[in-house]
């Protein structure tokens, strides 16, 4: 069974867990380097990134988290999760920090300026059993992918769900829905690595 931790510096961390056990996995929250060292995969839950950002800095976890994930190790992150596995940030704070892992531009608060929260039946490439719930807060958006990048779903146009070799994002909040499909999705990927 995967160890899988939630960075819990901010943000819906608890939500995560519960998907993540609910995905099979063994789920713990990670706040520390030596946190880190001991799980097989990450997520990156919702917030607010630019205080996740600072969090990070203040904790002395931005490099590991660098290292870790430049290392290969899967990792999903959920809005501002996404931000955070953006290799490009637009509109972000101007000291805001991101790890990178997915060859993406993704522009901060881009659907929070037209709607500041909204839900949408999104088509999930990967994902069996119909679409899926998006809930989206405040959320960004994926303005353009490079080629080693897969987008898995767009809504109006925009793409909100992308994955990068054993990174995932999504713009959306599945931890929100009591829906665990995309969290088994990561799951499986986790497992095919180990
Ligand atoms: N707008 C937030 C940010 O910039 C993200 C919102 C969310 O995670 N629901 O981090």
């Amino acid at each position: 069974t995967p160890v899988i931790g939630v960075l819990a510096l901010q943000g819906d961390v608890r939500e995560h867990l519960i998907a993540l056990a609910a995905a099979d996995a063994v789920a713990r929250p990670v706040r520390r380097p030596e946190e880190l060292a001991e799980v097989d995969a990450l997520v990156i839950p919702g917030g607010e990134s630019t205080t996740m950002s600072k969090l990070a800095v203040l904790f002395g976890m931005l490099e590991p988290l660098r290292e870790r994930v430049a290392a290969g190790m899967p990792v999903y992150g959920t809005c501002a999760g996404m931000i955070m596995l953006a290799d490009k940030l637009l509109d972000g704070r101007e000291d805001q920090e991101t790890l990178g892992g997915i060859d993406m531009i993704v522009r901060r608060n881009a659907f929070g300026r037209q709607n500041e929260s909204f839900e949408a039946k999104i088509d999930f490439t990967g994902i069996e059993g119909g679409p899926v719930e998006g809930v989206f807060i405040r959320a960004p958006w994926v303005e353009s992918v490079g080629g080693a990048a897969e987008v898995l779903a767009t809504y109006d146009g925009h793409t909100v769900a992308v994955r990068q070799g054993n990174v995932l994002a999504t713009s959306f909040h599945p931890e929100l829905t009591g829906d665990d499909r995309v969290h088994a999705y990561f799951v499986d990927m986790v497992r095919a690595g180990l």
